[in-house]
């Protein structure tokens, strides 16, 4: 296809309004897929992104669409709404000329569609701005239109209305689509350029390099080159999605489509690379490549400590399609073998466990999610440290955490209880800023630390739901913290260190005492447990020691009776871990670590 033929585009939205149904009624109403074979959220291929509504991976479609007798193809690139995945959102923007702006005509603005508003504006996307769910009793299109026409500029006539449901206002888009998103421009007879924006692993296939021609052309069986390593690979398959895989004669200007090489893993092959031909290769590659970094840490264990080589393999696994995932083996004295993992994000380790737990059957415990310190020592050594465990015990000349800019959307009405929160996470108010009458931008600095530790939850039951977060790094501070020991009988317990506020510590020793003494059962001696800053104990709770007799209720009769108690105790046993001398069933430390 000639490039003035070509529009490419992706949808950019907040989560749940719409993006991925309005996608398949686009799918549908041009034809690329069959109503026969047409299934919900048909790009949504993870069962997790099924059940779950939400869109991990992106993924690239190509639709057939027809004005005033001449035959264009439309791209379109779906992105991932989630804050965790801002850096896969970029890319998939920069192999777009333009953007549909998505919102729900019930809702209004979120924090997620002017975060990726602002990402399109920066990539010179045109926006197209869209009402959804037209069809819904609740919809307010007159109001929202105005406060779209407010955000972007322009008349709020301009704000088309589609519903996704029920195609209204679909075929009016893809119209909108050619007519005003700009043709891809790039030098044809240049050493080809493409820039990947997704890659995904298959089982079959191997991975699926999904990239975007900048400039000359890539064809099949070609040799190629990634431009960050130099490392080279003979295309096997080059094609379209259509959106199901179709092999074509090669990929030109502007074109959207995948590449296949026969590397089994997704490092070899990274989103944000530029992509040449191996024998002639292009000179300067494409803007900025950068590998995303994990910004949370926590420890994975197996429950039953057998599990051990099976997690090592789904992590192996699981790495094979997912580049940001890292981990590296740690021990720990309460839960045993396991491994530390990072993560760009909350929903990013909500994912990778719910993946390991369901696709390869493994239990697991998952350890309180921990940020990046930065640690200095007495001697001016930096350490860093994303294993409270791992904190320095003596003197330290400072230490620095990670903070982020939010920005929080709500309804007016909310501002108080929201101030309140972000109060107490030692957030500090940039600004604020009415959208409308009746929405509120509050624009905050706070430590990531805060924010990993339930600040979204908090932020939703405070506000009914209505609030809407998204957040972007902002650099480090000093920042006054300590490290809280938990100890059991004077051994410390490492599962339960945790990094915290000098002002927060106190609060921190005694939840945690607390809820040890209400889990650990009675030993034949006493047990204290103890929460403590270095030497100095801040909190402390008493188990009382009792005599366990299992025996001594049953009156000496019924046998029966009485091998089913041994046996129930010594099962019982199985499941106990050895602190020094105190035995703590295994699913204290999961309550204890969980909070429930
Ligand atoms: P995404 O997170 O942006 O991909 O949103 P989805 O496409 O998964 O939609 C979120 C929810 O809104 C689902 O329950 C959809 O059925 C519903 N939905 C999407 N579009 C419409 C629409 O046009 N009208 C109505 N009534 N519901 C819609
Ligand atoms: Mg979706």
């Amino acid at each position: 296809t000639p490039p003035e033929r070509i529009r490419n585009f992706c949808i950019i939205a907040h989560i749940d309004h719409g993006k991925s149904t309005l996608a398949d009624r686009m799918l549908q109403i041009t034809g690329a897929v069959a109503d026969r074979d047409m299934r919900a959220q048909y790009l949504d291929r993870m069962d997790i992104e099924r059940e779950r509504g939400i869109t991990i991976k992106s993924q690239a479609v190509r639709m057939p669409w027809e004005q005033d007798g001449h035959a264009f193809a439309l791209n379109m690139i779906d992105t991932p709404g989630h804050v965790d995945f801002t850096y896969e959102v970029s890319r998939s923007l920069a192999a777009c000329e333009g953007a549909i702006l998505l919102v729900d005509a019930a809702q209004g603005i979120e924090a997620q569609t002017l975060a990726n508003l602002y990402l399109a504006l920066e990539n010179d996307l045109t926006i197209i701005p869209v009402l959804n769910k037209i069809d819904l009793p609740a919809a307010d299109p007159e109001r929202f239109a105005k406060e779209l026409a407010d955000l972007i500029g322009g008349s709020p006539d301009d704000v088309l209305r589609v519903s996704g449901k029920t195609g209204e206002g679909v075929e009016e888009l893809l119209d909108r689509l050619v007519a005003e998103i700009p043709a891809p421009k790039g030098d044809a007879d240049a050493p080809a350029r493409a820039m990947i924006f997704d890659s995904v692993y298959d089982a079959y296939r191997g991975v699926v390099t999904y990239v975007r021609m900048i400039d000359g052309t890539l064809s099949p069986r070609e040799r190629i080159q990634m431009m960050s390593t130099r490392a080279t690979h003979d295309l096997l398959e080059i094609g379209v999605s259509s959106p199901e895989p179709v092999p074509s004669k090669g990929l030109g200007v502007g074109e959207v489509g995948y590449l296949i090489t026969g590397v089994k893993d997704v490092r070899q092959s990274k989103v944000g690379d530029t992509v040449t031909g191996a024998r002639t290769p292009a000179t300067q590659a494409l803007a900025g490549y950068v590998d995303p970094k994990p910004m949370v840490y926590s420890g994975l264990y197996p429950i039953d400590a057998s599990d051990y080589p099976d997690l090592r393999e789904a992590l192996d696994k699981l790495k094979l399609s997912d580049a940001s995932l890292a981990y590296e083996p740690e021990t720990s004295v309460a839960l045993g073998f396991g491994f530390r993992c990072g993560f760009l994000g909350l929903l990013h380790l909500e994912i990778i466990t719910e993946r390991l737990e369901r696709e390869f059957g493994l239990d697991l415990i998952t350890t309180a999610p921990s940020v990046i310190y930065e640690v200095t020592t007495e001697t001016n050594e930096t350490i860093v440290v994303t294993n409270p465990s791992e904190y320095p015990d003596g003197k330290i000349n400072g230490v620095t955490e990670p903070i982020v800019k939010a920005s929080i959307l709500a309804p007016k009405d909310y501002v108080g209880t929201i101030m309140d929160l972000c109060q107490t996470r030692r957030g500090t108010l940039l600004g604020m800023d009415y959208l409308s009458e009746q929405r509120v931008e509050l624009k905050y600095t706070m430590p990531l630390g805060e924010i990993v530790f339930d600040f979204f939850d908090q932020l939703k039951s405070r506000t009914q739901g209505y609030a809407s977060l998204d957040y972007e790094p902002a650099g480090r501070q000093e920042a006054d913290l300590v490290k809280v020991d938990i100890l059991l009988q004077g051994d410390r317990v490492d599962a339960f260190s945790a990094i915290v506020h000098r002002e927060k510590a106190y609060a921190y020793g005694t939840t945690m005492t607390e809820r040890l003494r209400k889990l650990i059962p009675r030993q034949q001696f006493e047990v204290p447990i103890q929460a403590a800053i270095g030497a100095r104990i801040i909190a402390r709770e008493n188990i009382r020691a009792i005599r366990k007799d299992v025996l001594a209720k049953c009156y000496g009769g019924d046998i029966t009776r009485k091998r089913k108690l041994l046996e129930k105790q010594k099962e019982g046993k199985k499941r106990m871990k050895m602190v020094g001398r105190v035995e703590v069933p295994q699913n204290a430390f999961i309550a204890a670590l969980s909070g429930d």
